[in-house]
């Protein structure tokens, strides 16, 4: 079977992706600690590796649904970063991103994203229903964001059966 990784492009591919990961589960942790959803998400720079920006699931603590780590990320990178080194930003994050997420990172075009725990994953984990991977969002929108994952699902399914979604919300 091909590595979860195996699609992502080449200017990431010297990236410990597992590392990145297991940051990305810490992060959650650290959110859930708080009282918020267990999610947590991190960019990193193909060029030279370096951890960029953090963020950690806000929604209870920022009484704002949209505090998911990823969405944050993904307005924080589009003011601080242009068009071109967005492209060579790849974001590690506990769980795939929800629709929401998704969509902003499509809407500031990140190069890349690798999850731990998948989007249907999540869903079996928590009784839900219905689910949209985030491919099919970038799909859709027509948009050039790579996906990689689950990379060490076990850990990342781990955090969510630990401290359970806390609503959460997907991401
Ligand atoms: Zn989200």
């Amino acid at each position: 079977m091909a590595s979860p990784t195996a699609r992502l492009p080449d200017r990431f591919a010297d990236l410990d992706h597992e590392a990145h990961v297991c940051s990305s589960l810490d992060l959650a942790r650290e959110a859930a600690e708080r009282g918020d959803g267990p999610y947590g998400s991190l960019l990193v720079r193909a060029d030279d590796g370096a951890v960029v920006m953090e963020e950690r699931n806000a929604i209870n603590t920022a009484d704002d649904v949209r505090r998911h780590p990823e969405l944050t990320l993904a307005y924080r990178a589009a003011r601080e970063f242009s068009p071109e080194q967005r492209r060579d930003l790849i974001m590690y994050t506990s769980t795939e991103p929800c629709p929401m997420c998704a969509g902003g990172i499509a809407q500031v075009e990140l190069g890349a994203v690798v999850h731990s725990t998948a989007a249907e994953r999540a869903a079996d984990l928590y009784g839900r229903d219905t689910c949209l991977p985030s491919a099919e969002v970038y799909d859709r929108r027509g948009s050039d964001v790579a996906v990689g994952g689950p990379v060490l699902p076990e850990a990342g399914d781990a955090v969510h059966r630990e401290v359970g979604d806390a609503d959460g919300a997907d991401g």
